[in-house]
């Protein structure tokens, strides 16, 4: 039988951080954080709300699953994410020793893959989880926001 808690069912939470966020006018990215089929952090960005560039969707969830486990490894720990981690996230990440990421969308100018940020070697990473989705949220926000301008 297939797990109803897939990578795909885990990602569909992301996107509803994601799309909190889109409501708060926020860049649209979420994240959570899973350990034994167990959602134990739920974030987005809000970078605007709280002025403050480090306050990406990820390193919110890092916290929060940090401070859920009473620890600030995140062992047996997987990250979902809508959009491909930056180069600072994918440092936080690699200091938490996370062992897996799964991210959205690819960011091909800022991700930590075309910067080539190195990861832990413990963490694991795969992408495309629902891109399709995470993207258009993300074009949508921003033909939304230049309309507005
Ligand atoms: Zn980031």
């Amino acid at each position: 039988m297939e797990n109803p808690f897939d990578d795909t069912y885990y990602m569909k939470k992301a996107l509803l951080e994601a799309e909190d966020a889109f409501e708060k006018g926020e860049i649209p990215v979420g994240a959570i954080v899973v350990i034994n089929d167990r959602i134990i952090a739920r974030a987005h960005n809000l970078t605007e709300l709280l002025n403050d560039v480090t306050a990406h969707a990820e390193m919110q969830a890092i916290t929060a699953a940090a401070n859920f486990l009473g620890g600030k490894y995140l062992t047996n720990c997987t990250l979902y994410v809508t959009l491909e981690p930056c180069q600072m996230c994918a440092g936080a990440l690699y200091w938490s020793q996370i062992s897996k990421i799964v991210y959205g969308a690819r960011d091909k100018e800022r991700g930590c893959i075309a910067l080539e940020t190195k990861l832990h070697p413990k963490t694991k990473m795969v992408g495309g989880v629902l891109a399709e989705e995470s993207s258009a949220l993300l074009k949508r926000f921003f033909i939304e926001r230049r309309n507005l301008n």
